[in-house]
């Protein structure tokens, strides 16, 4: 069966190294055990070399001692860890509240939340722990009202996050942010949701690489799985170069989800594009032309949302959607219009000189939240996808629930998955006619882009 790659070829090359201002300021490269080379064994390995296999990794050597081995396609990173925004935020699912209470309970809505906090501390206890110097920046994710109008959702939306969900989140006037945050036509309030803080990607993706090798795990970059069977009780993994027999294993695919390998994983995720741009740094002049203070990951309030930070060096970064076809021309011509988005949000900054573009994907689900679990006809294999991009903390968290899982002694963990919120327990739906689903995506996403567009 050939792989499921929606997208242009150029988003698939795993060789390629990525364009982005992260590759860019990362330093070294994780010094790997090379690609897999010959016939080896282990006890788990792990399909993908981001967030969730390498927390799973690190968490099964360090905390269980287990004998681990990650195969990545590119080189450690290489996929959205290495490219994303840099926000470790509470999100990770698209479902509206409404429709998650209704589906999940009150109790079950709150927990999952919840657990989005715990993943956020975990990303912070991981960089003290490990050593991992993430350049941590700000606290707590702003939402910019784009229009006066969009105020009062915000206000809703803050006591809805307190009372229901046990978050700390406030709405500021336009004054008020104008104040700690910044002004522009485009700025008309804004609401503050603790605890959430930027980091480095790469390096925190690279960190947590290095604390797994360093605990006794084994990473093999440039090793994309190109077949998989299982011999008697034993899955056997093949690559371009050698075979892996491991007893047990995770796939941690996300948006680059290899459907190919099994039947399981066959028409469940929805990767979509996400582009990036980022300026030489900002004067202190331009900065004060804008009246900017903000040193927090913030988004707007439309409904497909610009994402941006000011980084520790003075840049900004601005990220947004992207387009369906996935060439390299079509994202040139999404990132030239976001560049030109940034000069009517900030006007002061409309000349300031681009330097770094690119672009990953990130993963829906049809339920439009995680999945995190087992095969129902293998339990051997687990997996964990569709953070809905947001996976800084989230795919951290659930790299680490699978280990516990994965490792665990306790036999009613072993026998049901209870121990996870139930938004993210099992897999997700099969996408219908999956074949398709990127027009249906396509479709979907409309009337959001001419809600905007009205706006
Ligand atoms: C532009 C962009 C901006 C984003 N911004 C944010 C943000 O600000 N905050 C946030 O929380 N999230 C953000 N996200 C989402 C976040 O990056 C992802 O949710 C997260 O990185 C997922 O981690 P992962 O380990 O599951 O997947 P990935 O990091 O994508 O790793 C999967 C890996 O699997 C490998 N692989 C696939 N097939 C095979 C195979 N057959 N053999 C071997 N290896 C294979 C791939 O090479 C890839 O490296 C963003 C994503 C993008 C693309």
């Amino acid at each position: 069966m050939r792989p499921y790659r929606p997208f242009d070829d150029s988003l698939y090359r795993f060789a390629d190294p990525q364009p982005s201002y992260w590759e860019a300021t990362a330093g070294e490269p994780v010094p790997g055990s090379g690609a897999l080379g010959g016939e080896e064994s282990c006890d788990v390995a792990v399909i993908g070399g981001g967030y969730t296999g390498l927390s799973a990794a690190l968490h099964l050597a360090r905390d269980y001692g287990v004998d681990v081995r990650v195969l990545e396609a590119g080189h450690i990173g290489w996929g959205a860890s290495g490219r994303n925004g840099g926000f470790c935020a509470i999100g990770g699912a698209k479902l509206s509240l409404a429709a998650q209470v209704r589906r999940f309970g009150r109790a079950e809505t709150r927990r999952f939340y919840q657990a989005q906090v715990e993943a956020v501390e975990l990303v912070r206890a991981l960089g003290r722990d490990e050593e991992i110097d993430f350049q941590a920046q700000g606290e707590g994710e702003v939402t910019v009202a784009s229009r006066p109008d969009h105020l009062p959702d915000l206000v809703d939306r803050a006591r809805v996050e307190r009372e229901l969900l046990g978050l700390d989140s406030r709405v500021m006037g336009r004054e008020e942010f104008r104040e700690r945050g910044y002004a522009s036509p485009e700025q008309h309030g804004a609401l503050l949701l603790k605890p959430t803080f930027g980091l480095h990607p790469l390096r925190f993706v690279q960190g947590l690489g290095r604390a797994a090798i360093r605990h006794g795990a084994r990473l093999h970059p440039g090793s994309e799985v190109l077949s998989l069977t299982k011999d008697g009780g034993t899955h056997l993994l093949e690559t371009a170069g050698g075979r892996l027999r491991a007893r047990r294993l995770v796939i941690a695919g996300n948006g680059f989800m290899p459907e190919h390998l099994h039947a399981q994983l066959q028409g469940r995720v929805l990767p979509l594009q996400s582009n990036i741009v980022v300026t030489r740094p900002l004067t202190a002049g331009e900065l004060a032309a804008q009246e900017w203070r903000n040193d927090c990951p913030t988004i707007d309030s439309r409904h497909l949302f610009f994402y941006y930070r000011v980084l520790p060096d003075r840049r900004l970064m601005l990220g947004g959607r992207g387009d369906m076809g996935g060439t390299a021309d079509g994202a040139a011509r999404t990132q030239d219009w976001m560049i030109r988005r940034l000069g009517q949000i900030w006007p002061a900054w409309a000349d300031v000189e681009v330097t770094h573009r690119w672009r990953g994907l990130v993963c829906l689900t049809r339920e439009q939240v995680p999945a995190i679990g087992r095969f129902p006809d293998d339990d051997s294999v687990y997996f964990g996808f569709g953070y809905h991009g947001n996976g800084v903390n989230t795919a951290t968290w659930t790299g680490r629930e699978i280990a516990r899982w994965l490792a665990g002694t306790n036999s009613l963990m072993q026998a049901t998955p209870d121990h996870l919120p139930a938004a993210v327990r099992g897999f997700s739906g099969r996408f219908p006619l999956p074949g398709f689903r990127h027009w249906f995506a396509r479709a979907a996403m409309l009337p959001r882009r001419l809600a905007d567009l009205i706006d």
